[in-house]
């Protein structure tokens, strides 16, 4: 676990304050001597494939969290957006099972370090998030994300706050934010999943349109993700996972903007080709997050 240069006292009374500061402290004494605060070489290599095939599953599954928000009625406390992070990431995570290799926590990295890369990216007014917007702001999606990458396993991934740049802070209660998010995954199977035997009733049906001629790179991207099945296997999991109340369909198509959306009246999740070479093109940039920050003397030890 990295210490924090300040460890800071958000919380108003002073105990709570100096229960954090004596955690802070025991944490430091025992990051030095655990060997799961170094990162797997294979996690921090940067891989462009990787970047965009990880990005774009996640698309999928937030899309499909919105899907599941919407045709099973689920109720949701807190912003939408973010129960679509939530339940994309949970699903996602566990779509695994117990693959959890160095190659599975790159892609996790890939994809919180796309919020990361928006985030820190110059951008036009109209690509803004701003603080009213129904989407939680860049930096707060990447480091929700580090959290619940950080919380399914504290235990083996110090190195994760280290990388990520994850304040202690936050890293302290994550995997409590984590169990949260798997306990409420649960609920939504137990409530809406399909028994075993049960036949399927409804299913989600993925169509290709035809990429724009000018999208070769699309066209290019579309090829790999086709071999893959990935996209198959999502819309799979989830109509064999969930008693879906109607058939619907995954598009991917050209839209003119790297967007991606489910339309509740159209029963239509859409993915779109551009969005996969925007992907590609933030990638470039993956190598410089991907260093580890000089150790940073905690200010309680100086
Ligand atoms: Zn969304």
């Amino acid at each position: 676990m990295p210490p924090p240069c300040k460890p800071s006292c958000p919380l108003p009374s002073a105990r709570p304050c100096c229960a954090r500061a004596a955690l802070c402290l025991a944490l430091l004494a025992g990051a030095a001597a655990m060997a799961s605060e170094q990162p797997p070489a294979q996690a921090l290599r940067s891989d462009s494939g990787r970047f965009v095939a990880a990005n774009a599953e996640f698309t999928l599954v937030h899309e499909l969290g919105h899907l599941l928000i919407a045709e099973l009625d689920l109720p949701v406390l807190g912003r939408e957006e973010d129960a679509a992070d939530q339940l994309g990431f949970i699903s996602l995570f566990l779509s695994y099972g117990r693959q959890r290799d160095a190659d599975f926590y790159a892609k996790l990295l890939d994809i919180a370090d796309y919020w990361r890369l928006e985030w820190q990216r110059e951008k036009p007014a109209e690509e803004e998030v701003y603080a009213w917007a129904s989407h939680g702001l860049d930096a707060q999606r990447f480091y929700n994300l580090a959290c619940l990458i950080y919380g399914s396993d504290p235990d083996q991934l110090e190195w994760v706050p280290k990388v990520t740049g994850l304040p202690v802070e936050r890293a302290l209660y994550c995997d409590q934010e984590y169990a949260q998010v798997r306990k409420a995954l649960a609920w939504v199977e137990q409530q809406h999943g399909r028994a075993a035997g049960e036949p399927i009733r409804h299913r989600i049906q993925v169509i290709y349109e035809p990429p724009s001629l000018r999208l070769e790179d699309s066209q290019r991207l579309l090829e790999q993700i086709r071999r893959s099945g990935e996209v198959e296997a999502i819309a799979a999991r989830a109509s064999e996972t969930y008693r879906l109340p109607r058939d619907l369909v995954l598009r991917l198509s050209s839209c003119g903007a790297p967007d991606a959306w489910y339309s509740r009246t159209g029963g239509e999740l859409v993915l779109c080709y551009e969005r996969l070479t925007y992907f590609q093109t933030l990638a470039a940039q993956l190598p410089r997050l991907r260093q580890l920050p000089q150790p940073a003397l905690c200010q309680a030890c100086r």
